[in-house]
């Protein structure tokens, strides 16, 4: 598939999904982020129509060279470090599940989560509107379902935990799909969302440069405030929202503080380099990731 062209595309208005206003008032002017009249919630005034997603996210999209802005870098090549978050995440999750059953990850990407949910016993399966992913996991024997999480044809009541990782955030119907996720879970069924905290301090340090904006990818901006009234809302138990850490290299580290300090960033990669420390692997928490835990009551 031809890589696309976003120049070229008609962009969409969006419409809260929230509360199916139009109306916005511009929040961060040069990020194109507005405000919703309605119900306040922030998110990109234009986007990308449906038709392109599933270009938007091809191969490159995961093989991006400068996945600051879109995508990820080597996202194959971080497959260690990923799974290990994921052991770390769902051995957490796990506490607040009788058994373990069956399990569908939204935006399941190249199947890591399915993969690792499968190594701790689960039955798993996952969702994702990119066909490279989906030849990709199904190549590797797993299950896997091509399109929008709102398309998916799924019995209701039928799974113990639906994963979110990363993926809220750039879905046009958000809301839609947290009472879609309601709809197919079992009761006592665990939701799962990890998505960038717009009220995070380091959202408000950073300003323009935070690196959660990414335009054409994340559509929406939740505080913590509006997904834990928004899960309640729909009639889930909330369970917590905590800040949510991951497994990175330093390499990585550089790579990432560059956005925020190019200079200081160049130098301690040089550092990194000459002390052959780059590879070397470790949790960070940065404060700004939002992980909600909630529950179908
Ligand atoms: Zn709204």
């Amino acid at each position: 598939m031809a890589d696309l062209s976003v120049s070229e595309l008609t962009l969409e208005k969006m419409e809260c999904d929230f509360c199916g206003t139009l109306e916005a008032e511009p929040l961060i002017q040069e990020l194109k982020v507005v405000s919703c009249t309605g119900c306040g919630v922030a998110h990109l005034e234009e986007r990308l129509p449906d038709s392109a997603l599933q270009q938007f996210y091809s191969e490159h999209y995961f093989n991006s060279d400068s996945s600051g802005e879109k995508g990820y870098c080597d996202y194959l090549r971080d497959k260690p470090l990923i799974k290990r978050t994921f052991h770390k995440r769902l051995k957490e999750i796990e506490k607040f599940i009788p058994s373990k059953g069956k399990a569908l990850d939204i935006g399941c990407a190249l199947g890591f989560f399915i993969e690792v949910a499968r190594e701790r016993g689960w039955s798993a399966e996952g969702l994702d509107i990119s066909e490279y992913c989906i030849d990709h996991i199904k190549s590797e024997g797993f299950k896997g379902h091509l399109g929008l999480f709102q398309n998916l044809q799924s019995e209701e009541n039928h799974y113990d935990l639906i994963t979110m990782w990363d993926y809220i955030e750039h879905s046009t119907t958000p809301k839609q799909d947290i009472e879609k996720a309601y709809s197919l879970l079992k009761k006592d069924g665990i939701l799962i969302m990890a998505t960038p905290d717009f009220s995070s301090l380091p959202a408000k340090l950073f300003g323009n440069k935070w690196m959660g904006f990414k335009d054409h990818e994340h559509l929406y901006y939740f505080s913590k405030k509006d997904l834990n009234q928004c899960v309640e809302s729909l009639g889930f138990e909330l369970i917590s929202n905590k800040f949510a850490g991951k497994y990175i290299s330093f390499e990585f580290f550089a790579n990432r503080l560059g956005l925020y300090f190019p200079l200081l960033s160049k130098f301690i990669d040089g550092f990194f380099k000459l002390t052959r420390l780059s590879n070397v692997k470790f949790y960070c928490n940065p404060w700004d990731i939002q992980l909600v835990i909630a529950k179908k009551r």
